[in-house]
């Protein structure tokens, strides 16, 4: 039956990866990967043998078709990403806008992402969220974040190990240094770690670092809130 899945996969720990998800991606006819060699890994972990084509950011547009096409056909697609939910700072979104517009039945198979993880784990306020994603790496970056700084919700980042200590410096500039925030690292794997703390603190601890790995999300207490 022509239905679209999207299907959340574990952001680190495969423990995470539910029973469900893994029974729909047994069922579908089609599996589109973001990257089809490390969804390979995980899909052969769980013996799921269904055939995967690749869909990310540098060809959605064109595999969007792909995917109605095999709907208008009427099997089943499942959209997963390297990690998390498909969808959140990754490919997702016009696929399943494009699925909708036909008419034909979109169906989400919920389960970890990093942005609501650290933001339960940072101890910060979590009854009202923003969630920035990646900053622009350049132009606009600067003129985002002081756009920010008014924002009364707590903020969500990701980025990437290598620009972890800019963008702490970029927080203190624009929010001061004295704003609460958490730097989570690795989250549900080995190494996790989530350190909270002032943003000076954190700028501080992070930077006299010799090296950080990993994969990081970055939560923000919203302008106001005091301890
Ligand atoms: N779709 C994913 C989700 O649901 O969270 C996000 C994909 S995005 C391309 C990848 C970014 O998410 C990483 O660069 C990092 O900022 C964040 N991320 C993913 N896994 C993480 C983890 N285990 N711990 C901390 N951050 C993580």
């Amino acid at each position: 039956m022509a239905v679209f899945y999207i299907v959340a996969t574990p952001i680190g720990n495969l423990g995470d990866f539910s029973p469900r998800a893994i029974e729909v991606l047994k069922s579908v006819d089609y599996i589109a990967c973001e990257d089809t060699r490390t969804s390979g890994k995980l899909l052969k972990a769980f013996e799921i043998n269904k055939p995967t084509f690749s869909f990310h950011q540098h060809n959605e547009h064109q595999k969007v078709e792909h995917v109605l096409n095999i709907l208008r056909g009427g099997q089943s697609v499942a959209l997963i990403s390297d990690a998390g939910i498909p969808g959140i700072s990754d490919p997702g979104f016009l696929a399943v806008r494009a699925v909708k517009q036909l008419g034909i039945d979109v169906s989400v198979i919920p389960g970890p992402d990093a942005a609501t993880t650290a933001l339960v784990a940072s101890g910060l306020p979590s009854d009202r969220y923003c969630f920035e994603g990646f900053l622009p790496p350049k132009k606009g970056r600067q003129k985002k974040l002081a756009q920010l700084v008014e924002e009364e919700r707590t903020i969500i980042f990701y980025e990437s190990p290598h620009r972890i200590v800019k963008l702490l410096k970029e927080l203190e500039e624009h929010f001061g240094g004295n704003r609460l925030a958490a730097v989570a690292r690795e989250l549900t794997k080995k190494f996790e770690e989530v350190k909270r703390g002032s943003i000076f603190e954190l700028r501080k601890e992070f930077e006299n670092r010799d090296a950080i790995k990993g994969e990081i999300a970055v939560v923000v207490a919203g302008k106001g809130y005091k301890e």
